[in-house]
Parts: C-alpha cells; sequence; structure tokens
C-alpha cells in the first residue's frame, strides 16, 4: 500500500478513534448519572438496566479503540492491509468501510465459522 492511502486510512482511524472515544464518554457519564434518591424499588430496577446496557456499551467502545490502536499499529511496522491470517492484501473497499478489518474476508468467515464450533451453544 502506497503512504497516501496510508495516510487515507490513518485518518480514518484518528477520525473514529476520536468518536468511539467521545462515545465512551458519554457511555460512563449515563452509566454513573442518578445514583442517588431511588427510593421506588421499580424505578431502581430499570435505572440499574440502563446503567449495565450503558456499560456494555462502554466496554464495546473500549474494545473498538484497541482495535483502532491495533490497526493504527500496523500502519507503523508495514502490515496494514494485509491479512494477518494468510497475508494476502485487504480488499481496498473492505478497509474502507472496516478500516480496522485484520483479515481478509475469507480468513474472516473461516475464524468465524471456527469460533461458531468452539462456542457452546446453551
Ligand atoms: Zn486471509
Amino acid at each position: 500500500m502506497d503512504k497516501q492511502k496510508l495516510e487515507y486510512f490513518r485518518n480514518l482511524l484518528l477520525e473514529l478513534r476520536c468518536q468511539a472515544i467521545e462515545d465512551l464518554k458519554a457511555d460512563r457519564a449515563t452509566a454513573l448519572e442518578g445514583d442517588d434518591g431511588v427510593e421506588d424499588a421499580g424505578e431502581m430496577s430499570e435505572l440499574d438496566l440502563n446503567r449495565s446496557t450503558a456499560l456494555t456499551l462502554g466496554s464495546r467502545q473500549s474494545q473498538l479503540i484497541e482495535e483502532i490502536d491495533e490497526a493504527l499499529g500496523r500502519i507503523e511496522d508495514g502490515t496494514y492491509g494485509q491479512c494477518s491470517r494468510c497475508g494476502k492484501p485487504l480488499d481496498e473497499e473492505r478497509l474502507k468501510a472496516v478500516p480496522t478489518a485484520k483479515y481478509d474476508a475469507e480468513c474472516q468467515a473461516a475464524l468465524e465459522a471456527a469460533q461458531g464450533i468452539e462456542t457452546p451453544s446453551l
């Protein structure tokens, strides 16, 4: 991948990272608000539900930030845009849609299939 394209994806990732951090902050604020003054039990459980949803979203954002950082690391060490599994170049349209993509479509599907087998379904 040439420098210009790498720069393009780097900017894209930095933008995404900024947004993810903003979302994370907003989620944290939602998760932490309303700790006091709740007396009604019904209200309480609804509040708890909101809080746990917000925390789940928060951890998803944290994971996204981690993935973005990894992708930025791959730009630095020159492996960005290559499949981490088979080393084939990733489709640029795929990268534009998912700048944190680590695998090509083939390997992604294979990994997801393998995960499906490993994860016990309840
Ligand atoms: Zn691959």
